[in-house]
């Protein structure tokens, strides 16, 4: 396992996945021009932040997180791709790469937020986020992870085991419960009360005993 501050490790690093995402990345749409997902995005969200464009600033994540509907991930992902701006992006495909490369069964949602950023390529850190999603995406899957064709399978502690990494999330189990509900009224109209508890709790509902 390497640290991921020690920058004689992270530069090789760095520079086997963006040999390899040069070399392999899927001939998707928006790639075919010199840079058409920052021009998709940006145009489209340039819109909605006018307020910020106007000055002639390009909006920044946390600008674009502000947004209705804009979360982290989309935020971190526009600002990179298309402003360029040095923030990680930490998507599904991220968080199962980092967690095998580390070999993290459940990684905190701030610890992955803080290695992505210590890994990120700041020479261009939305080449770094897409190449990083990209092998995530192909290579490194939630099944069957092909590692002997992966570029920094070199790096990955996990890598034996990948699929133990991330650890599914274990599902609440569901349960069956019992209740009697007592409807009450008058002329039209019955008896609602605001739910305590887990069930439905803060809802509004008939009396449940
Ligand atoms: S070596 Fe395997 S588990 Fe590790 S990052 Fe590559 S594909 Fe994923």
């Amino acid at each position: 396992m390497f640290e991921r501050d020690d920058s004689r490790v992270i530069e090789p690093f760095r520079e086997m996945l963006l040999s390899w995402y040069r070399d392999h990345q899927r001939d998707l749409p928006w790639r075919k021009t010199r840079d058409p997902y920052a021009v998709l995005v940006a145009e489209v969200l340039l819109h909605q932040t006018r307020q910020v464009g106007a000055e002639g600033l390009a909006p920044r994540a946390s600008d674009l997180e502000a947004l209705p509907g804009i979360g982290p991930y989309t935020a971190a992902a526009v600002a990179s791709i298309a402003f360029g701006e040095p923030v990680a992006v930490v998507d599904g495909n991220v968080r199962r790469v980092l967690a095998r490369i580390f070999a993290q069964a459940d990684p905190h949602p701030r610890w992955l937020q803080e290695t992505a950023q210590a890994l990120l390529f700041q020479g261009d850190p939305g080449r770094w986020n897409q190449a990083l999603m990209e092998l995530g995406a192909t290579v490194c899957t939630p099944r069957s992870p092909r590692c002997v064709l992966c570029p920094i399978a070199l790096f990955c502690e996990g890598k034996d085991d990948a699929e133990r990494y991330p650890a599914s999330r274990v599902r609440r189990q569901r349960g069956v419960h019992a209740a009697a509900l007592a409807l009450r009224g008058q002329r039209g109209g019955f008896v609602l009360e605001k739910r305590n508890g887990q069930a439905l709790g803060g809802l509004g509902g008939v009396p449940v005993r």
